[in-house]
């Protein structure tokens, strides 16, 4: 059920623990209204959905213990436009290698994700990103990364050096860094394009 007010959806983002407050400005920024979701109500009439970056454990366990667990994987399956980033990505991906081993996954989305996949060493790093169909490079933040290993049957919209950093599958967009945290509106542009399409 769409909650839109005129032409700003109302998109949801997930505030148990990670980078939500940067997802929240972007947002309001590309065109939307927002709402820090922490209960399960919080879910009610939402128009989309962000699972943003942090510790995909963490956020996990929290989940669970706030009894979201479910409710937000439901309405993720159920069609509900939903951006991941980073731990984001990683929770709903089908396949996680070096998770922990009690780390379920929403496993949604068609990939194999490995967790921390550039390595301690390379802890963090900024990179210029190729998005499909625009010229203009995207400034790409990744902090401990996950790398996609298989983009399976998703749709690739972003790259760096021609590998796989974003996908879209329906109305699932994940992407393995922080599109928050680079100043750059157009992946939070594009993803409240695909919420007022779900909603349409
Ligand atoms: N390495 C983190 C994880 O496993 C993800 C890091 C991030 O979201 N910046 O969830």
């Amino acid at each position: 059920m769409s909650a839109s007010n005129g032409t700003r959806p109302l998109i949801g983002v997930l505030a148990l623990q990670g980078a939500f407050a940067e997802h929240e400005r972007a947002l309001e920024a590309a065109g939307a209204r927002t709402r820090l979701v922490r209960l399960r109500e919080d879910l009610d009439e939402l128009d989309g959905l962000v699972i943003p970056g942090g510790e995909s454990t963490t956020m996990t366990m929290l989940m669970q213990r706030m009894g979201l667990y479910d409710s937000v994987r439901e309405a993720v399956r159920g069609g509900l436009p939903t951006l991941g980033t980073c731990a984001g990505m990683i929770i709903l991906a089908e396949r996680i290698t070096d998770g922990l081993p009690d780390q379920p996954g929403f496993g949604i989305l068609d990939i194999a994700v490995r967790r921390n996949g550039y390595g301690r060493q390379v802890d963090s790093f900024e990179a210029d990103l190729d998005l499909t169909g625009d010229e203009r490079p995207f400034p790409g933040v990744f902090i401990r990364a996950p790398i996609v290993e298989d983009t399976g049957s998703t749709e690739v919209i972003v790259r760096r050096d021609g590998e796989p950093v974003g996908v879209r599958q329906g109305s699932v967009m994940a992407l393995a860094f922080h599109p928050e945290l680079s100043g750059d509106l157009r992946l939070h542009e594009e993803f409240v394009r695909l919420v007022r399409k779900g909603n349409n």
